[in-house]
């Protein structure tokens, strides 16, 4: 082992030939990640030298030897197969893509702030879905066209990496990662004097005296710059150095100032970013995730510190909501990050927005509603504020938001709450395999594979698709065996005693795979439930099964890494290592090959904690079926021939009887349906006495086969990033550009009328009050189509009848006098009654038979508002 370390580590930069040189843009432009035949060229140049880069294009620019080099620029072919691949980049970044087509509603730029970025393992600086989720929405914004720029942090260490001890303990390690040896640009203020431009240089007031200060990096992912914002800077004392040191590091303060550097020193770089580079600002801000949240707080600071014309909080606050997008991203409470509030006081008093009045900013994280803990600052409470537009995950995480934050909204109905989804997707070329791209193109040319056409699934013959699968399945072994012997050797054993590595998996076990981050709650030990049924169902002579797991636990959270123990030690048992492996470092390069390789995706959390879920929409897009919990995505399109349903018990039930009803679920499913049916059983009985590798394999599993390509043909569509992106552009980017654009119109004209309005209607609210509801045209047995006419009297202090919403909500009356299916229709102003009483009149038609019931609500209206309970006013009779 040596023993000198470095203390610094610095990566020298090739000087390519001429001829050669796009291959350096090639190498920084992160389409690379996705374009099959940019990483082909690489691969191309030196395939020893890619496979020991681990694909990583600048790596390997830097490992070809100087020889080498000069005989790749004088291989004219090569040239031209250099200059051809990056005259494509160029079209790809310049030519005109969807939202070009779009109308002028379309903002001309939006802003995208996450705390990670996943978008290929050469540059690691995410943890999970969440990152993963944020890369993929940048490269399909690239492949639409859609102007979007990206905002996070640059992670000296990213996260951890992991390996295990040979008790099976998670043991994480941050190698330190050196910027030049990334994919990324220093953003810098132009050249002088023939002199390189200074470093773009961002600074925060701190506590005590002391400033952060921070340098941005800018990542090419397509056509979407990513700005990344790096604290690793001389200027900064060693503390303030740190602060950017790895994702979710420490907690508390450490915490907090990542996410002050993210939010605020976020909008600061942005702005330099518009001025060199002369891009239009962001006409839409989107905080993906509460971390991100402080972004609206600077915006309110740049707009109460405006030299022309100041505005007031209110305003301020009004104006920046219109253009804000909020998505949050999960039900579980340890996912949302809440601070003391004298923890924020202490920082922001430190003058870090000081044009804003601190009390202000503590009310908006403040939890001062039912359930709430008031002294607590809530991110994701923050960021509910501070956007207009809101939206969960999947409709059934939209549903569980609603019903979460119900309390900011108090005296509305769960369903009015504005909150709405926008179902996750995924970035298909960057995780369909190439095998699946290749057969796509050869059967049905290149035009297919671009225009998407996954309907074409159904064109390929049976005996195609079995082939293909048992290559994929093929594929994911040789890389599982190679994996489990390194990790082996890490655990402490001697080549010697790993033979047995070189023959785990077989390419035609039914193969399953679990692999994400380990919190509690996606119960990774959950198939443990009763080892014994586990093992049988691996060893079962006529279908066995194996399976394929990976996770990293969160370094603070010892609970799951004794579930990764339990788990390993499980594996480690000699009678079925050959048939359950975990992998350790699951990260972006094992998904790849591990979502094809599958042909089932397993995912069983606990219901609904899964606010969407994405690495079961990677496996369904290589043909793998999903075997899930109705939980996230899956709950809203299984459809019972694309995969199953493993049934949930109900609420009631204890945590351990759930379990134990759930995991005896998914055995059973397992064993009656599952195993059956991907061995044909059904059509090739008795051919598997002779065990697994015999004959009965060569039936192709017709039903399984169907199941693949209706799993194709429809989820593909459903789950892909760009139906994704279509939602977020239409149902929210969009609106937020118009409202934006109307609340700073003529010096914020709007948006100071709104502040105004809002503050006389608050001020009036608790004198808003219906006094008196009659109704007429209702005979003793009424019948379905009766008209029934509707007048309210209702006390509107000194608001007229135009600041209010009169409306009547009617639908079926439960035994609660809660009502249901609700309808409402809106009143009309029809007297003023003097004394600032008023009555609003209507008629409704009883549309149903049985119990109905109705009632009457006003709530503020204005058109600036977004939605009825956007101010979280209302006055129920
Ligand atoms: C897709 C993906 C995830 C997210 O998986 P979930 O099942 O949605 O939690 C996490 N890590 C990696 C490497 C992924 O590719």
């Amino acid at each position: 082992m040596a023993l000198v370390k470095a203390i610094r580590r610095f990566t020298v930069r090739t000087v390519l030939p001429e001829p050669i040189r796009p291959l350096a843009r090639l190498a920084t432009n992160l389409r690379w990640s996705w374009h099959r035949p940019t990483r082909e060229l690489f691969a191309s140049l030196n395939p020893a030298l890619w496979e020991e880069s681990q694909h990583d294009p600048i790596a390997l620019l830097g490992s070809i030897s100087r020889e080498q080099l000069q005989d790749l620029a004088n291989d004219g072919e090569l040239v031209n197969r250099v200059q051809g691949a990056a005259a494509d980049l160029d079209r790809y970044l310049s030519e005109p893509r969807w939202y070009q087509g779009l109308g002028e509603d379309a903002p001309a730029c939006i802003a995208y702030f996450s705390p990670e970025f996943g978008i290929t393992e050469v540059l690691p600086q995410y943890s999970g879905g969440l990152g993963i989720l944020a890369g993929d929405h940048l490269k399909a914004a690239s492949d639409l066209g859609v102007p979007l720029i990206g905002v996070g942090l640059l992670y000296q260490a990213g996260y951890f990496k992991q390996s295990l001890s040979r008790d099976a303990w998670q043991q994480e390690t941050y190698p330190v990662l050196d910027p030049d040896g990334l994919p990324l640009t220093l953003l810098r203020h132009p050249a002088k004097d023939g002199a390189q431009g200074k470093p773009v240089h961002i600074s925060l007031p701190l506590p005590n005296g002391r400033e952060l200060h921070a340098h941005v990096w800018r990542a090419d992912v397509g056509r979407v710059p990513l700005l990344l914002l790096d604290s690793n800077v001389p200027s900064n004392d060693e503390a303030a150095r740190g602060i950017t040191d790895r994702l979710y590091g420490g907690g508390g303060d450490h915490r907090l100032q990542q996410e002050l550097l993210l939010g605020m020193g976020g909008v600061k770089a942005l702005r330099v970013y518009q001025e060199l580079t002369g891009t239009p600002a962001p006409e839409v801000f989107h905080t993906n995730e509460g971390h991100a949240g402080f972004l609206g707080i600077e915006r309110i600071q740049e707009a109460m510190s405006d030299a022309h014309e100041p505005l007031s909080w209110d305003e301020a606050l009004a104006a920046g909501r219109a253009s804000t997008v909020f998505t949050t991203h999960t039900p579980v409470p340890a996912g949302i990050d809440r601070f003391e509030t004298v923890q924020i006081k202490h920082f922001f008093e430190a003058g870090l927005a000081p044009a804003v009045p601190t009390e202000r900013i503590l009310e908006l994280g403040r939890e001062n509603f039912d359930g709430g803990n008031p002294s607590v600052f809530n991110m994701a409470v923050m960021g509910l504020r501070l956007a207009q537009r809101a939206n969960g995950v999947a409709k059934l995480h939209g549903v569980v938001s609603r019903e979460m934050f119900a309390g900011l909204w108090p005296g509305f109905d769960h369903s009015e709450i504005p909150i709405t989804s926008v179902t996750n997707g995924v970035h298909v070329p960057t995780w369909v395999d190439p095998r699946i791209s290749s057969l796509a193109r050869n059967q049905f040319g290149a035009e297919a594979e671009a225009l998407g056409r996954w309907d074409l699934a159904y064109n390929v013959s049976d005996e195609d698709v079995w082939a293909l699968r048992r290559e994929l399945r093929a594929q994911l072994i040789d890389d599982v065996r190679r994996r489990l012997r390194a990790s082996w050797k890490k655990r402490g054993a001697a080549d010697a005693e790993l033979g047995w590595t070189d023959s785990v998996l077989d390419p035609d076990v039914l193969t399953i795979g679990f692999a994400r981050r380990v919190p509690t709650y996606k119960r990774l030990t959950l198939m443990l439930r009763d080892p014994a049924r586990l093992k049988a169902l691996l060893l079962d002579p006529k279908h066995p099964i194996q399976l394929v797991i990976a996770g990293k636990s969160h370094p603070a959270d010892d609970a799951g890494k004794k579930m990764i123990q339990d788990l390993v030690k499980f594996t480690d048992d000699p009678q079925v290592r050959h048939r359950i492996v975990f992998l350790p470092n699951y990260d972006i390069a094992m998904a790849r090959t591990l979502f094809p390789g599958c042909d089932v995706w397993l995912n069983n959390p606990l219901r609904p904690l899964e606010a969407c879920g994405t690495s079961g929409m990677k496996a369904a897009i290589n043909g793998s079926l999903n075997l899930s919990v109705l939980d996230g995505w899956w709950d809203e399109m299984y459809d019972g021939e694309n995969g199953w349903a493993i049934p949930t018990a109900n609420n009631n039930a204890s945590s351990e009887e759930r379990d134990d009803i759930e995991a005896s679920a998914l055995y059973e499913l397992l064993e009656t349906q599952v195993a059956p049916r991907f061995y044909g059983t059904t059509v090739a009985q008795g051919a598997g006495a002779a065990g697994p590798s015999e004959s009965s394999r060569e039936t192709v599993p017709t039903h399984w086969v169907s199941m693949i390509k209706h799993t194709l043909a429809n989820l593909g569509p459903a789950v892909s990033a760009e139906r994704m992106l279509h939602d977020y552009v239409n149902n929210l980017y969009c609106p937020a550009a118009v409202s934006g654009r109307r609340a700073v119109a003529e010096s914020f004209k709007e948006a100071k009328e709104l502040a105004a309005w809002t503050s006389k209607v608050r001020s009036a609210w608790p004198g808003v009050v219906v006094e008196h509801v009659d109704s007429v045209g209702v005979s003793e047995e009424p019948q379905v189509g009766d008209t029934l006419q509707v007048n309210a009297y209702v006390a509107l202090n000194n608001l007229t009848p135009d600041d209010v919403s009169v409306e009547v909500a009617f639908g079926r009356a439960e035994d609660t006098d809660e009502l249901e299916d609700i309808v409402v229709a809106e009143l009309d102003s029809l007297e003023d009654l003097g004394g600032g009483r008023h009555l609003f009149s209507g008629s409704l038609v009883i549309n149903r038979s049985g119990s109905f019931g109705y009632t009457v609500r006003v709530f503020p209206k204005h058109s600036a508002l977004a939605s009825k309970a956007e101010l979280g006013l209302i006055a129920n009779a």
